[in-house]
């Protein structure tokens, strides 16, 4: 097991007041913007000076209503996305090893299901069978019963890892309730021999990335386990505060001068640009064993040796040119870049669309401790050797 693990009282302490506070927390700041959005016009500090005045009544007079329709509406997506997961043909995959020695096989049907998805809202929409705009039209409701179906799998999925823990070496509970409900639990709990659930929660409800290949070399894909951080994160934050831009510009249009839009489109695509050559050159690394060239030149790499919780010793490359050898995490400063390049489109009347940007910015910056106490645990001295040729995290010199 990679995980640095907490060895004293008071890092366990804290580690349970910190992951109690963010499973209390997190539903009601995701509230609290929706709140904010439909009741204040979006301004988060007319909401924030109602809340403080009436702390209780603020929320118990605005409880997010769950309806019937919804919760059929919801299910009625979740089974026919599982469906497609399950019956959409597509080439297997296999995935990089577990910390428990295992490469699980993963079919890679996601843009054929997207396509089939899209095809099919157009020409339900085309024909009038549905109103097109029927989610925006319920999307608080949509939100609240997300949320539902959120809370169920944390609770089905955090008993199962305590009462049927799998028996491979990847299921990771410390026995600190809190802590363990939002970090702990399985890595990829399955049903059957493709289900899996953490890569369908975040392929099929949130995340667009984990659609593709890269995403089984990530830190959510191969490290992050199935609880509550994983589940809220991808099936409610990500589809709600993610999307704020969009539904803001509905009801606030902004009319940009060409040199915004100029510079708004440049940030994005070297944003994206930045995030994708850099996922790319890594994904290249671990498939050729290093053995590339990037710009021209042999790829240049830190030899790194791990073991596997069956008692197996494995050795992989770290990659320490191309972007890798600028920055440590080069792929989150694309997602920064891009993150706030698609939020200035909003202009500067409210800062409720710009939350995507401060929340990547936030778990970028909090990522690039928490992956590297991992992949030290995991590397030791291959680690430090590639930090001391990679000396910043984000920024050359700065971070
Ligand atoms: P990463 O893609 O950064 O993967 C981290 C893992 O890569 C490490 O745990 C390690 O895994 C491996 N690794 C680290 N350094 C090297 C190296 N030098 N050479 C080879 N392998 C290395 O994980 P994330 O899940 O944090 O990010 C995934 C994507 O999502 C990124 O593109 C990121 O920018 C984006 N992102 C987007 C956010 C958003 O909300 N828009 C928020 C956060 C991330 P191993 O054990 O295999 O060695």
């Amino acid at each position: 097991m990679y995980e640095p693990k907490a060895t004293s009282w008071t890092s366990v302490v804290v580690n349970e007041f910190v992951s109690l506070q963010l499973v209390a927390t997190s539903p009601i700041l995701d509230w609290f913007v929706s709140i904010s959005y439909d009741d204040f016009d979006s301004s988060l500090s007319s909401a924030a000076k109602a809340f403080l005045s009436e702390p209780i009544s603020f929320f118990t007079s605005r409880l997010p209503t769950v309806t019937a329709t919804a919760v059929a509406a919801y299910l009625s997506w979740v089974v026919f996305q599982a469906c497609l997961y399950v019956f959409v043909p597509g080439p297997l995959h296999q995935a990089p090893r577990t910390p428990g020695g295992r490469r699980l096989l993963y079919r890679l049907n996601g843009f054929s299901a997207w396509a089939v998805t899209v095809a099919l809202a157009a020409y339900a929409s085309y024909a009038g069978f549905v109103d097109p705009a029927v989610i925006a039209k319920h999307w608080t409701t949509t939100i609240a019963t997300a949320m539902v179906y959120s809370f169920a799998l944390i609770g089905i999925f955090y008993i199962k890892a305590r009462v049927v823990p799998d028996n491979k070496g990847d299921t990771l509970l410390t026995g600190h309730f809190w802590y363990d409900l939002f970090n702990g639990g399985e890595l990829h709990p399955r049903t059957g021999q493709l289900f899996d659930w953490k890569h369908f929660n975040a392929s099929r409800t949130g995340g667009i990335l984990a659609w593709t290949l890269i995403f089984f070399e990530t830190l959510d894909g191969a490290h992050e386990r199935f609880s509550f951080y994983n589940i809220f994160g991808f099936a409610v934050m990500m589809p709600h505060l993610w999307t704020l831009q969009t539904q803001y510009l509905a009801t606030h249009p902004v009319r940009l001068s060409t040199p915004a839009v100029v510079l708004v489109v440049i940030g994005f695509a070297v944003g994206w640009t930045i995030n994708h050559i850099a996922n790319e050159q890594k994904a290249a690394s671990r498939r050729t064993n290093g053995k590339f060239r990037i710009g021209g030149q042999e790829a240049k790499t830190v030899e790194a040796k791990y073991h596997t919780a069956d008692g197996k010793t494995h050795r992989t490359i770290l990659l320490c040119s191309g972007l890798w050898g600028i920055v440590r995490h080069p792929n989150y400063v694309g997602s920064i870049t891009y993150a706030w390049a698609s939020c200035l489109p909003c202009g500067s009347g409210h800062l409720l669309p710009y939350l995507e940007a401060i929340l990547v910015t936030g778990i970028c910056i909090h990522r690039c401790f928490r992956d590297e106490a991992r992949c030290k645990a995991k590397y030791g001295e291959a680690w430090a050797e590639y930090c001391q040729h990679v000396k910043s995290r984000l920024i050359p010199g700065v971070f």
